[in-house]
């Protein structure tokens, strides 16, 4: 799977075919931009000798030497000749900036799908088509279209629009913001954003990773390389879009609630991938990884001058789930000898309108250097007395000093011009709002907690595999994609505790089973047509023994005079289970991860709560209590007021035991067990819905 792209990345030989000499031609902008390389570049074009003094050579076999890459700017049908003739002169990397492909309707997507052949027949990586093609600031190579190029940088970027990076070139020349690579991925017909993952961790320049998608091509080899890169290299994501999950039927309450949205959500989060809700915290997060040194922990530091900036700060360390800083002892005893005595000298320290820079840096200094602080925000509003460039170098020196992370916010506009010079040279994220500044911190502690994660593999647990297979090929036999309680085993398969009980096809037969259930039971109308069982009148709960046969007999009859022609298969006859917390656990697929397994407070409200979680299975066992502990209703699982809380490690058992469950049987298209009911001592699984397909498991 993982792609040598060094040609690609770090080419010493190019050539351009369909270079032109034409103003205002493509092929002639891709010249200009390609005509700078330091490497040899070889323009190609049969009806030219020379193109403004560079000699131009008539096709790709014509070449003298060996190419790195060959930048296609022809029209498509021509263009797939070219692909193919690359591949026989031993060209193995290819930008392939021509449209007319897969977005072009279905005579381009032959067209892609022939590419696609060419592709693995010769082994090429080809980037595109229809893209803006790529930069690498490393090389000198800049093989887009885009009227400007990239400064040299330590950000190495990904997008699959490339409207977005021709504005995203320009914009960052604007600020300063440099790369080392920057690619256009177009259509990801053959190379696709996951491919460059880890050359780019290798790359010693790039220090943080940041894409634009769409889309991913394939969620399975995303998670698994993105999971290994970010141990390095971090990797922030803006995912735009809704894909649309097709017109899957959605029959439990986990495929109602597992949206696109969620799925991505959970395998960033799987994987340590930043995501970025909008584009200012895009490149926000890409500047504080970029520059920035990691925290060791939470505990910021907040510095002012001016009561409203701290509070504003200070509320938003709390918002973004940071810590404010408690000081050691001697912190707040030299601020106190420091300052005046209507400063405030716990967090956030005020050093007062009055202060000079002097005033300002020397508490800086005791800030940045107490052992309980990981990193600081600095603030200041203007008075007569600051100057925001001095104070700017004074924060760069304590920086500089102290290693440790900071971020600014100068509440200031034209006075705070020469500041924004100092401080980008210097690397520290500067904005006017303080909160974004805090969020410029929040990312590193995020990123420090992802790089110290224990990352341990999902377990081996002793399950009967052969057991589900059975069951469910016996589901696909008869034709019975819906099942319910009938198909308890399959949890029981793998060792989740589901209530004693079994299905009766007739009232008499409900008796016998009751007998041996106890003196009161549960009944349940058994019928791939109902779903939601309670709905109906279809859940009994508490009949005594004696009064099961009647019982059972008046249940079916009522269902069937309100479902006339609907299958009754029977009654399922439980055990009576005391009440217990009742908590959903549930499995749906998404089309580009795979099994989503939610959690969440469950029983008959759980769409109105819609307290629910989602993870990617398969889970390692760490993945399984944090996907408990991450609802909102957790305190109630653990516990409160008096109340015992349940069996958290029987709970977060059986949501790990699911998760493998989901992972080895692709024929298990979704599954709700609600509810799970949750005891001090134990948890058992009472309710059971799943839907089959005929796909092979494991
Ligand atoms: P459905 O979800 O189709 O309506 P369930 O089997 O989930 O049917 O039952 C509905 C509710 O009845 C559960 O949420 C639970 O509160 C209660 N219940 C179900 N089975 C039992 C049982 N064996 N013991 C005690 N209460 C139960
Ligand atoms: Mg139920």
């Amino acid at each position: 799977m993982e792609r040598d792209l060094t040609g690609l990345l770090f080419p010493s030989s190019v050539a351009l075919i369909g270079a032109s000499p034409k103003q205002g031609k493509l092929g002639h902008v891709m010249f200009k931009n390609m005509s700078t390389f330091p490497g040899r570049f070889y323009p190609v074009n049969p009806n030219h000798q020379e193109i403004e003094g560079v000699k131009c050579y008539p096709h790709v076999a014509a070449l003298p030497g060996p190419v790195d890459l060959a930048v296609v700017v022809i029209p498509p049908a021509a263009a797939l000749k070219v692909v193919e003739e690359c591949g026989r002169v031993g060209i193995r990397n290819v930008v392939l900036i021509t449209a007319g492909f897969k977005e072009a309707g279905p005579e381009g997507a032959s067209r892609e799908q022939r590419l696609v052949e060419i592709s693995s027949k010769y082994g090429l990586n080809v980037l595109g088509p229809n893209c803006l093609g790529l930069i690498s600031t490393e090389a000198g190579l800049n093989a887009t279209f885009a009227p400007q190029g990239a400064l040299p940088g330590s950000i190495a970027f990904l997008s699959q629009s490339g409207a977005f990076c021709t504005s995203v070139l320009d914009w960052a020349r604007k600020e300063r913001l440099g790369f080392s690579h920057f690619v256009s991925l177009g259509n990801k017909a053959v190379l696709n954003e996951t491919h460059f993952l880890p050359p780019f961790a290798a790359d010693p320049d790039t220090k943080v990773i940041v894409a634009y998608l769409e889309g991913i091509a394939d969620g399975g080899a995303f998670i698994r390389t993105a999971r290994e890169v970010v141990k390095s290299t971090p990797i922030v994501v803006l995912k735009a879009g809704r894909t649309e999950a097709g017109a899957r039927a959605v029959s439990s309450h986990t495929g109602t609630l597992a949206g696109s949205d969620q799925a991505y959500e959970a395998a960033f989060h799987k994987c340590g991938v930043i995501r970025a809700r909008n584009v200012e915290e895009l490149f926000d997060y890409a500047y504080s990884l970029a520059r920035q040194p990691l925290p060791r922990g939470r505990r910021v530091g907040v510095m002012t001058n001016a009561g409203g900036a701290g509070v504003m700060a200070t509320d938003a360390v709390e918002e973004e789930g940071l810590e404010l800083a408690r000081f050691d002892e001697g912190t707040a005893k030299s601020l106190a000898e420091l300052l005046p005595s209507a400063a405030n000298i716990y967090n956030p320290v005020d050093v007062l309108g009055d202060a000079h820079v002097d005033r300002y840096r020397q508490a800086l200094k005791l800030v940045m250097e107490d052992p309980n602080v990981d990193m600081v925000v600095s603030l200041s509003a203007p008075t007569p007395i600051i100057s925001f460039a001095e104070l700017a170098r004074a924060v760069a020196e304590a920086q500089a000093r102290t290693g440790k992370p900071l971020a600014v916010s100068f509440m200031a506009g034209e006075l705070g011009e020469e500041a924004e010079g100092v401080l980008r040279q210097a690397g520290i994220p500067s904005h006017f709002d303080p909160a974004r500044a805090v969020r410029a911190l929040r990312v590193l502690a995020h990123y420090h907690r992802v790089r110290t994660r224990a990352w341990e593999p999902p377990r081996e647990l002793p399950v009967d595999r052969g057991r589900v297979r059975e069951l469910l090929g016996r589901a696909v036999s008869q034709d019975r994609p819906r099942l319910g309680l009938e198909a308890m085993d399959i949890l029981a398969a793998y060792g989740i505790p589901v209530a004693r009980g079994a299905v009766a096809r007739t009232p008499e037969e409900a008796a016998r089973v009751a007998a041996e259930l106890g003196e009161r039971v549960v009944l349940k109308v058994v019928s791939p047509e109902i779903s939601h069982k309670s709905d109906v009148g279809g859940v009994l709960v508490g009949v005594p023994v004696g009064e099961v046969e009647g019982t059972a007999w008046r249940l079916l009859r009522q269902l069937r005079d309100r479902f006339p022609g609907a299958l009754l298969e029977g009654v399922y006859v439980q055990e009576l289970l005391p009440p217990g917390r009742e908590v959903i656990l549930g499995m749906a697929r998404d089309p580009t991860f795979g099994p989503l397994i939610m959690f969440g407070l469950g029983g008959i409200h759980v769409e109105v709560l819609r307290d629910v979680a989602f993870a990617v299975a398969p889970l390692s066992q760490a993945e399984a209590g944090e996907l408990v502990r991450s609802i909102r209703g957790y305190p109630i699982l653990r516990g409160v007021r008096g109340e015992p809380g349940v069996d958290l490690d029987s709970l977060a058992e059986v949501v790990e035991r699911l998760s493998h469950l989901a992972a080895d049987f692709p024929a298990i298209a979704e599954l709700d067990v609600n509810p799970l009911l949750c005891y001090p001592d134990r948890v058992v699984a009472v309710d059971l819905r799943l839907t089959v397909t005929g796909e092979e498991g494991s």
